[in-house]
């Protein structure tokens, strides 16, 4: 994957993941784990099983660090701080600072600074690193030649225990035109040098809204299109409502239910084709960015030669142990999960590690697993929502804490959203919470703690926490609990005890 510009921090980065003077070490015996894939999922799987003395291969056929550093989690977490420092610069006069003139995105310096940023942390995800830690990484496509063998180039590596560890990659829409328009996909957006005038968005799941809230921040004229009928579809709907209104206030334009007919190329404009059931609308725009659909890195694999049973939409067939078709064999990370997470990739290669290398038994069911979109502000969730409760035939007690009523929220200017708790009817015990707030990414902790370890309202009323701070939300939550617990037989019986010692 040819990274673009290749200016001087992304010569330092290829010579990180992917230096061209690597020399594949000659395999020696059997491993005890072959990671195959060094994004997340296989470079902590390979990290903790040689930390833990076994004899570890890592093969990456492109990229070290994977989708999450170059193409996903990092440069797009760059892109949102600068894009939220523009909001900031340009809300100040709330504030009472006075900045003089508009302000403007200098997009140039907003992609160096993420080319720069991306640098850095590709050290801690380096060939050389990894080989300093005991791990034999091959650069080279892998391809499983057995049931417990594997190829890269001209070396076959023998393993006791495997990991696949590909990832996912942005599919292919079916989309009339679309191939032979041109678009962007989140493995070429990081390379733009030049904001696009018009960016058309396909796709509001959490990488649509994140990315169209940034271009739109730093002036491209966006619009985010949306089959469903609503942004954010597989989150609360009430917080999706929230981000929608930001959204739109930083001027995107959002279309839902609608139908892409087809996509063509014009003079010097590409020209978009939409379809509701009342009505078409043709949609110009210069770039069309592709954020929606992942299919999990399956192809080439030789997993036929491994017995290992694949799904092209769903990725490799796991057991709640991560195990495949082929008891040497496990999975890991967006190629064999539902969801599609760093920190959840890295849960996946821990479970990996202790179930494949000490006959473990940890599951996959038992994580307690918190997501979070990063758009301004944040929704992070952890738990159940509403209506899977209701499917799972589970009573729940609904508690809502709006941020206008939260003193730190107030007095930071940001009371837009609100926590939502539901616990099990008639306790206080979590069963999944939803956060929409500025930092929501950083507050949801608290609950998913509080969810794993089973600690109830209760206790988290009894937490002091810091005044002022937005995590007081989470314990105002706690004090609504708690004055449930107050029934009429229980206020009777206080007033006969405070008459008592009058
Ligand atoms: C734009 C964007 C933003 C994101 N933001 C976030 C975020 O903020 N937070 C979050 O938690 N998640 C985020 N994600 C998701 C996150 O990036 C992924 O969940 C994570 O990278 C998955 O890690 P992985 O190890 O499973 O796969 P990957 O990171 O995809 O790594 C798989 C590796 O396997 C290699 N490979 C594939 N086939 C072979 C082969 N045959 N031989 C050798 N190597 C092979 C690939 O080259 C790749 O390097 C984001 C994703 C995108 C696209």
């Amino acid at each position: 994957m040819p990274l673009i510009p290749a200016d001087a921090h992304d010569r330092r980065l290829i010579s990180n993941v992917h230096p061209l003077d690597w020399r594949n070490p000659q395999p020696s015996g059997r491993y005890n784990l072959v990671a195959v894939g060094g994004g997340t999922a296989g470079l902590v799987s390979a990290a903790a099983s040689a930390g833990l003395g076994a004899k570890v291969a890592l093969i990456e056929r492109e990229l070290m660090g994977g989708d999450c550093l170059n193409f996903g989690c990092v440069p797009s977490k760059a892109l949102l701080r600068a894009a939220r420092a523009v909001a900031d610069a340009r809300q100040a006069g709330r504030y009472g600072a006075v900045i003089s003139g508009t302000v403007v995105a200098d997009f140039s310096a907003v992609m160096e600074r993420m080319r720069r940023l991306r640098m850095e942390l590709s050290e801690k995800d380096s060939v050389s690193r990894f080989r300093d830690l005991g791990v034999d990484v091959f650069i080279g496509a892998a391809r499983f030649s057995g049931h417990d063998s594997i190829e890269v180039g001209s070396h076959t590596l023998r393993f006791s225990r495997a990991v696949i560890a590909t990832g996912s990659h942005a599919a292919a829409l079916p989309i009339q035109g679309l191939a032979q328009t041109g678009f962007l996909t989140n493995e070429t957006i990081f390379s733009l040098t030049t904001l696009p005038g018009r960016l058309a968005v396909i796709g509001a799941g959490p990488l649509g809204c994140e990315l169209a809230q940034a271009f739109s921040r730093f002036g491209s004229q966006v619009t985010l299109l949306e089959a469903e009928p609503s942004i954010l579809p597989r989150e609360d709907a009430e917080a999706a409502q929230v981000v929608r209104q930001a959204l739109e206030h930083d001027g995107i334009e959002i279309l839902e239910s609608c139908r892409i007919q087809s996509v063509h190329a014009a003079e010097r404009e590409k020209i978009v084709k939409l379809e509701w059931p009342s009505g078409f609308r043709e949609l110009p725009c210069d770039e069309l960015l592709v954020g929606a659909g992942r299919l999990p890195a399956v192809e080439g694999l030789g997993l036929e030669a491994a017995g290992v049973e694949y799904d092209r939409r769903t990725g490799v067939k796991v057991d709640d142990q991560l195990r495949t078709s082929n008891r040497r064999i496990f999975a890991a990370g967006d190629v064999c999960s539902p969801y599609k997470f760093t920190h959840l990739a890295d849960a996946m290669a821990r479970i990996v590690v202790r179930n494949a290398l000490f006959y473990g038994r940890e599951r996959f069911a038992a994580l307690t697993v918190p997501w979070c979109t990063y758009t301004d502000p944040e929704i992070a969730h952890v738990g159940l929502y509403d209506h899977e409760a209701v499917r799972r035939g589970i009573a729940v007690q609904t508690f809502v804490q709006p941020l206008s009523d939260v003193d730190r929220a107030v007095l930071d200017g940001e009371t837009e959203g609100f926590l939502k708790i539901h616990v099990r009817q008639g306790t206080d015990q979590i069963v999944g919470a939803t956060m929409v707030a500025k930092h929501a990414g950083e507050m949801i902790s608290e609950l998913t703690l509080a969810l794993g370890a089973r600690i109830g309202l209760a206790t988290i009323a009894g937490t002091i926490h810091p005044y002022p701070t937005q995590a007081e939300a989470i314990r105002k939550i706690g004090d609504a609990y708690n004055r449930t617990r107050l029934t009429s037989r229980v206020s009777w019986l206080l007033r006969k005890w405070f008459a008592w010692m009058r």
